[in-house]
């Protein structure tokens, strides 16, 4: 639960009380208040916490000149006022210029031992909150509690704000109503009068004492104690694992004893960042892309993984993973490629080491994927046509697994996404984390701070999401957006929109979601872009889903190829057609214009140039 402290009046006191960080301060503006806030300004206090005006039945202009002489987020209204007034109140606000984010509007209700929950309805739709009071002589600030086993029988979903002498003697009450069914929908505490030394006057000790008694309540513990990370036993909730023939036990276990050690490993670090730096070109930059914000209005920043060394986000894992391989005494090394771009990753990063290098490579793939067929070969490595099954990606991964089995101890297969059996999944995230690493302090330089709104990323296996995401799994501050082709549709039979389509099941030695039929037969992928087209998702994303931490959208080849031609227009820059996909979210969901949205721009559309000209017939 939130706080909320209602009442504040003194300058001092309002800067004292905003360092104990509430949630919510509450102003009232209510000339027969004891509290009436009559000072000039409010005192600047820390971004995160909502200024609300509090009102009784007072006029829209009066209510639209306080939140523009104060920069209100919130207002609350104690009064008489009727589901019209508040949708006039908002759509008033929207047309301010100083608006930058929609108003929060907070209906209160006043309560005894009973209440008649059908007055809520007509409010469901015009207020964001509601705050339930004690009924009493005066419009709130009573000092004495209501009966809250009322809200027993709370017929709604809106969040709601309890509220009604809550003070020191009631953190027992407070914590055990937290258990209690009562207090799913309960939002926030709302305290006022027992903790003041006179009206408007609140007593810090008394504040932070009764915060820090809460903590368990007030920290949301549920929501932080939810770990995204892998377990030590190789899962993310229910997904992950390590389902492999036992012919490759012996490999898969050398990797999961070793990895972590390694990668904890000062040389290797330093040699790790050193080709980073030098030979991949990180930090990739953070851009803000004006005329592309301007036009979505919000604040959108692209990092810039397209100017990495061979054009994408995949040579950050290639490098790690090559590093680990050599490590380990490894002297060969295997990779699968759908596209190509996979391969050419490792192909450079053999060709950098000096390693033998065989890419496996489905029949058909390798006909439409002409020039990174030459490219791997140019850099040395042999590619290995799959003749079996539908002559793909799939078929590529088996023959790979087969090559490992057989060549067991000088051989390393390099996974090219956030996927396969423990602890591949996790060792990829690890290595691509350098992604959100970067944004953190990029972000702090350019925005002043390392947390922003949002961070969106496409999602084919899901290497560059995890990387983008991974140091802000646990910020519940930053909104997680998972971007999934689409292709010609979500119900057109021809998709790869695994988190909606996809059902438990086993895919590359790992449990996750995957799409496949009522029998169990993995479903062909279809996307315009090769590197979306893969029937699973990797076992993170699908407990991010699972877990609703991460918003997952799906979008079709049009929007996506209409969005890559747009930041080609826009900002001179010519994405990759699975970036693209993250592009196009812009179309589909409004972000409020103060967001600070970081988008990771996965890679350069060089090589889908023919898709592009054939597609607009440039
Ligand atoms: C391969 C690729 C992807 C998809 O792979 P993930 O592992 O999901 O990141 C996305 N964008 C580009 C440019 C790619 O090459």
């Amino acid at each position: 639960m939130r706080l909320k402290v209602c009442g504040m009046k003194y300058q001092e006191n309002i800067e004292q009380v905003a360092t104990l960080q509430p949630d919510y301060l509450g102003f009232i503006f209510y000339e027969n208040s004891a509290r009436n806030f009559d000072s000039k300004n409010i005192p600047k206090v820390n971004k995160s916490i909502k200024k609300t005006g509090v009102f009784v039945d007072a006029s829209i202009d009066f209510v639209i000149e306080k939140i523009n002489n104060h920069n209100l987020q919130a207002v609350q209204l104690h009064g008489k006022e009727s589901p019209e007034n508040c949708n006039d109140l908002k759509h008033r606000h929207a047309e301010l210029d100083s608006a930058p984010y929609p108003l929060e509007i907070i209906k209160v209700f006043s309560i005894k031992d009973e209440f008649d929950f059908s007055v809520l309805k007509p409010y469901e739709k015009s207020a964001d909150y509601f705050l339930f009071d004690t009924k009493g002589k005066l419009p709130g600030g009573n000092g004495y509690t209501f009966n809250w086993n009322v809200l027993n029988n709370y017929p709604s979903t809106k969040p709601y704000f309890l509220s009604g002498g809550i003070g020191i003697n009631e953190i027992e009450d407070i914590k055990r109503f937290a258990k209690n069914k009562a207090s799913k929908y309960c939002y926030a505490l709302d305290v006022n009068s027992k903790f003041e030394i006179e009206p408007g006057l609140k007593n810090i000790s008394i504040l932070k004492e009764f915060k820090k008694n809460l903590s368990e309540v007030l920290e949301n513990k549920k929501e932080k104690a939810m770990n995204y990370n892998v377990n030590e036993k190789g899962y993310y909730g229910e997904f992950g694992g390590a389902f492999i023939p036992e012919m490759l036990y012996p490999n898969v276990e050398e990797l999961r004893q070793n990895y972590l050690k390694v990668m904890d490993e000062p040389e290797f670090k330093k040699e790790f960042d050193k080709l980073l730096k030098d030979y991949v070109g990180r930090p990739s930059p953070l851009y803000f892309a004006k005329r592309l914000s301007e036009k979505y209005n919000t604040k959108i920043y692209l990092k810039r993984e397209d100017l990495n060394h061979t054009g994408a986000h995949k040579i950050n894992n290639t490098i790690g993973q090559i590093l680990m391989a050599q490590r380990l005494g490894k002297t060969r090394i295997i990779a699968e490629t759908g596209a190509g771009q996979h391969g050419v990753a490792t192909a450079t990063v053999c060709a950098l080491m000096g390693l033998e290098c065989i890419v496996y490579m489905g029949e058909i793939d390798i006909a439409r994927q002409a020039p990174n067929v030459a490219r791997m070969k140019m850099l040395g490595a042999k590619v290995v046509p799959a003749l079996s099954g539908s002559r793909t990606l799939k078929d590529a991964t088996n023959e790979a697994i087969r090559d490992w089995i057989n060549n067991p101890v000088n051989t390393h297969y390099i996974i090219g996404s956030a996927i396969g059996p423990h602890p591949y999944p996790d060792m990829v995230t690890r290595f691509q984390s350098v992604i959100s690493e970067e944004i953190k302090w990029q972000l702090k330089e350019q925005e002043g701070r390392e947390n922003p709104d949002y961070v969106v990323a496409c999602i084919g296996g899901g290497s560059n999401a995890a990387g983008t995401y991974y140091h802000y799994l646990h910020e519940p501050d930053v909104g997680i957006v998972a971007v999934e082709a689409a292709g010609l549709g979500i119900d057109s039979g021809e998709s790869a929109a695994t988190s909606v389509l996809g059902k438990e099941g086993i895919i590359h030695g790992c449990k996750t979601l995957l799409m496949q039929t009522t029998d169990g037969q993995i479903t062909e992928p279809y996307s315009i872009s090769a590197g979306l087209d893969y029937p699973g998702v990797g076992p993170m994303h699908a407990h991010l889903s699972k877990t609703g931490r991460a918003e997952f959208m799906s979008i079709t080849d049009s929007d996506a190829m209409e969005a890559g031609l747009e930041l080609s227009k826009l900002e001179g820059i010519i994405p990759a057609i699975e970036t693209s996909h993250a592009l196009a979210i812009f179309k589909h969901k409004t972000f409020k214009p103060d967001d600070v949205v970081v988008m990771s721009l996965s890679g350069r559309g060089d090589k889908d140039l023919q898709n592009y000209i054939e597609y607009f017939k440039i």
